[in-house]
């Protein structure tokens, strides 16, 4: 077996998302990517099984409709136990963990409830299973390696249910746990406990944020994440053939990104990254010998080049109308504050002398901040709509980008209806109609990408 004490020093995370422990496939793959990196002392992140979260919440659903879930919890033990046998590891690893979610549905069915804190209590249980199947193989495999739920490994959050955030001391608390762990620690990604014991999650895809917190809690060298594309492209590959790989961007354009609906990264990865200035890279786990994308502080040059086209559909564009707005202090607060006690997310805002626009997620809970919002303006409100960025550190050292983007889309004949640039000069964000959004993207691809602008910088 490949010893080693983990002592105090990890020098790099590898996170390993739901395709890259999709199947005993995979994870052989993972095995060999984790003893490769050995001599830098790794530590393991997973996420569950791909599928395994959405079966969890649909499980939920089921169960609190009063509707028969049996069948699709048989689904999900079998998906893991198939996994297990065809890897030849001990068929009943993880039988004290399905006892036990079949306890919690049988609850959740009885009582017809299931609460934020339930729920992820519920859906915690995809990573539970994963990283044990995970440490088991690579034991199996001869590398010493221990299954750690995230929060034994220090990861302690609020009680922010769906969107917890990690405590402002789990550094110290993860530093002191993991530095007396033996051989290659395997943890949970996405999830979390609060004070009084509750698990937590950090928010879909929050795997990658996990990977970046234990990251910038060991003070690492780099940050892996290993997924099923070659890294970072210059757009969604779905709606553009020829989107081309991005060898290396910066944090910001990362977070920019990654905030408006690239879907290769959780937009919070970055925050603990930054802090600590550790690169970022993500990577092939069907590829492992590519370079991936490197996340980095600071760009020079050309590596500076406009990066990538993101975009976001399904949102709304509110519309807050109010004459007396104009020379009116606090406008903006009584707005924000209605939509924070809401947990609305606004994306973007724009303003006129009268009337405030803002974009919010599809499924944001509007209904309560509008009727709130009424009672001193009229609300309107625009469904259907997507939210495009273009995101690349260029946009601010030169002059004609405005004119390049605004060109396809009036040659495309498509409406503006919203515009947000300046707040980081590296993102210009702009919505348009739902049903004119892959034109624009693919336009847009066209000239950036593929039409020869990839010239010299213009000096500033
Ligand atoms: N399993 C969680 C999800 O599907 C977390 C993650 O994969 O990052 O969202
Ligand atoms: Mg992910």
């Amino acid at each position: 077996m490949e010893k080693f004490f983990f002592g105090s020093v990890a020098l790099i995370v590898l996170k390993f998302g739901g395709t890259s422990v999709g199947g005993s496939e995979p994870i052989r793959r993972l095995g060999e990517i984790v003893r490769r990196c050995l001599p830098e002392k790794p530590i393991v992140v997973v996420s569950a099984m791909s599928g395994v979260t959405n079966r969890l919440f649909r499980l939920a659903d089921l169960a609190m409709l009063g509707s028969s879930w049996e069948k699709e919890l048989e689904g999900l033990v079998e998906q893991h136990r198939r996994c297990l046998g065809e890897l030849a590891l001990e068929p009943a690893l993880l039988d004290p963990l399905f006892d036990e979610l079949e306890k919690l549905i049988e609850g959740i069915g009885l009582i017809r409830e299931c609460t934020p804190r339930t729920r992820d209590y519920l859906v915690s249980f995809g990573e539970r299973f994963s990283v044990r199947l995970v440490a088991a193989h690579l034991r199996k495999a001869g590398i010493q390696a221990l299954a750690l739920d995230a929060f034994d490994a220090g990861l302690i959050t609020n009680s922010h249910f769906g969107a917890a955030r990690p405590l402002p001391d789990v550094d110290a608390r993860i530093h002191g746990i993991l530095s007396s762990v033996a051989g290659v620690p395997v943890i949970t990604g996405y999830i979390g406990k609060d004070e009084a014991g509750n698990i937590t999650t950090l928010g879909c895809g929050g795997s990658d944020y996990s990977a970046s917190i234990f990251g910038a809690a060991l003070d690492v060298k780099e940050i892996q994440i290993w997924t099923d594309v070659d890294g970072v492209m210059t757009a969604d590959p779905r709606i553009v053939k020829g989107a081309k790989f991005i060898p290396k961007m910066s944090f910001a354009e990362a977070s920019e990104l990654a905030f408006y609906g690239a879907k290769v990264l959780h937009p919070a990865t970055m925050i603990p990254a930054v802090r600590k200035n550790i690169p970022i890279r993500v990577l092939n786990s069907f590829r492992p010998d590519f370079e991936g994308t490197t996340i980095v502080a600071a760009l020079t040059g050309p590596e500076r080049h406009v990066k990538s086209i993101a975009s976001k559909d399904r949102i709304s564009v509110v519309n807050i109308i109010a004459p007396p707005m104009i020379f009116q202090y606090g406008f903006l607060e009584r707005v924000a504050r209605i939509f924070a006690k809401h947990e609305v997310v606004i994306d973007m805002i724009a303003t006129s002398e009268v009337s405030l626009a803002m974009t919010v997620d599809p499924n944001a809970p509007l209904e309560k901040a509008k009727a709130e919002l009424k009672e001193f303006a009229e609300v309107e409100v625009k469904t259907e709509l997507s939210l495009l960025s273009v995101v690349g550190e260029e946009l601010q050292d030169r002059t004609d980008f405005l004119e390049i983007v605004f060109g396809v889309t009036a040659r495309l004949g498509v409406r503006i209806e919203l515009i947000s640039y300046g707040a980081t000069r590296n993102n210009l964000a702009f919505v348009v109609k739902q049903e004119k959004v892959r034109e624009v993207v693919m336009g847009l691809h066209a000239s950036l990408f593929e039409g020869g602008l990839e010239r010299p910088l213009v000096s500033r």
